[in-house]
């Protein structure tokens, strides 16, 4: 797919022409004439990046990107400024109305690909995990949006990847207002070390002696340990073409020398920004997996990934000729727990439940809860014999030691049935060996409850 670019200006003819290279690349283009207009756009989710002139009337570039990056539904796409005049002072208004990038106009045909791809690059990606992040703000999860824009940039971890003296004490000293640094002058160490040092950010000179900076970013990219973290590069000018190279495999900044101190802290808190941001964006990801596996009461895995993963540990049993054994176990009386003393108590008892569970058993079972106060515990290499063991001390373990509930001012007896069989030698569906066990369940109640019944295959 390719990505959807708006361009803002109040000047038609410089809206045409940026619109005439961009699309000679390929890339879709929307365009606006002023702030207004491009706001309304991208509040509809239609443009991947936006190129926004800093000199309009009504509205500035500076507020429009403002509003932009303030606003949750809008503050992940890439903005970047379209200024007239290159001093550092309009560069750094900019940076801190939340830019992520600036061209100067005249623009040059080659910088402005190079960003716009690379930007798109970062789009993308940002996208991707924002989709599959929605299912954890559907489950309740806190938006990562929120923090972001209430996130400073500030307090960073650095490395600094520099051989030349003067260049890395200065770099470092204005760094360290804002974040920890750490400097490493041999570039042959600096990859170990990056992966070593859990960095928001690599900050990577070209200009190293008998070394290519480019290729240390190029391996950092393809690092699993550091391939997430964002590079700032840093070159003197005569490497600018360098530069370029560098968006292509992955940069996602740089600085041109002598470098500017604002600039400098700037770019950085961007790039820290964004890098918490995806995080966040990822962490989410992880937990709506983890979640859509677990039960949020016990912690244990709940009935669904029980029932998926039980046939693939049936099969691995069958294939290579061991035993596996299941069980289940049922509280007794647990509805006369609700009805006496409420139903935090009942959650109590299965919270603490399913601790003395996950005490009785190896990190190989598979202990889920499969219904309100029933649970099955999937044993591989486990025979009747060991698994009646294994039920007997787990029974044991509820029945011998009193529940706490209201808050530990109170402690209640509790009792458990379990059922236990295996698995057929030869393998058999799982849902007859659940049966099974359900069965043996059903005695262990009717002779009485709080005991272990097996029921050989
Ligand atoms: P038995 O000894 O025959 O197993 O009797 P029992 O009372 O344990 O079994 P029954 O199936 O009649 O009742 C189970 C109760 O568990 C009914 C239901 O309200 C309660 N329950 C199910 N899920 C939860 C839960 O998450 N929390 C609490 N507190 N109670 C639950
Ligand atoms: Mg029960
Ligand atoms: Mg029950």
């Amino acid at each position: 797919m390719s990505a959807r670019i708006l361009v803002v200006d109040d000047v038609p003819a410089n809206v045409k022409l940026l619109e005439a290279r961009l699309s000679a690349e390929y890339f879709d283009v929307m365009t606006a004439a002023n702030g207004t207009e491009a706001l309304a756009i991208c509040a509809r989710a239609e443009c991947d990046i936006i190129l926004l002139d800093v000199m309009m009337p009504d509205m500035d570039g500076f507020e429009v990107c403002r509003r932009l990056k303030n606003d949750p539904a809008t503050h992940h796409i890439p903005v970047v400024m379209v200024t007239a005049l290159d001093s550092p002072a309009d560069r750094n208004r900019g940076l801190e109305a939340g830019a992520d990038d600036f061209l100067t106009k005249p623009v040059s045909d080659v910088v402005l690909i190079a960003r716009v791809r690379s930007l798109t690059r970062l789009k993308m990606m940002t996208d991707e995990l924002r989709m599959r992040a929605i299912t954890s703000l559907e489950i309740g999860m806190q938006a990562p949006e929120r923090s972001a824009i209430s996130d400073t940039g500030k307090g960073g971890r650095i490395l600094l990847v520099d051989d030349r003296q003067s260049s890395y004490e200065r770099l470092a000293t204005i760094l360290a207002a804002e974040h920890t640094i750490d400097v490493e002058p041999n570039p042959t160490e600096a990859l170990f070390h990056a992966a070593e040092g859990n960095y928001d950010l690599l900050i990577v000179s070209l200009d190293l002696n008998n070394f290519d900076g480019l290729r240390l970013c190029s391996q950092a990219r393809s690092l699993e340990r550091t391939r997430h973290v964002p590079i700032l590069a840093i070159a003197d000018p005569e490497n600018a073409t360098r530069l370029l190279r560098g968006l292509e495999i992955g940069v996602n900044d740089y600085l041109l020398r002598p470098i500017d101190k604002i600039e400098l802290l700037a770019r950085a808190r961007t790039q820290i920004r964004r890098r918490r941001y995806t995080d966040h964006l990822r962490d989410n990801v992880q937990n709506s997996i983890e979640m859509a596996i677990t039960d949020a009461l016990t912690g244990l895995h709940n009935r669904r990934y029980m029932e998926s993963h039980l046939a693939t540990l049936a099969e691995q049993a069958a294939t290579r000729g061991k035993p596996l054994a299941l069980m289940i176990l049922d509280i007794d009386y647990f509805k006369s727990i609700n009805d006496n003393y409420g139903h935090d108590a009942g959650d109590d008892v299965l919270r603490e439940f399913a601790v003395r569970v996950r005490k009785s058993i190896r990190g190989i079972d598979l202990a889920c809860r499969y219904g309100g106060e029933e649970f099955v515990i999937v044993m591989p290499e486990t025979d009747l014999h060991v698994a009646g063991m294994v039920a007997e001390r787990l029974r044991r373990s509820i029945a011998g030691e009193p529940f706490a509930i209201h808050k530990g001012t109170k402690r209640i007896e509790v009792t458990i049935s379990i059922g236990l069989t295996t698995l057929e030698q030869k393998g058999e569906a799982v849902g007859d060996v659940l049966k099974r066990a359900d069965t043996a369940l059903y005695r262990a109640k009717h002779d009485g409850r709080n005991r272990v019944v097996s029921h050989a295959a």
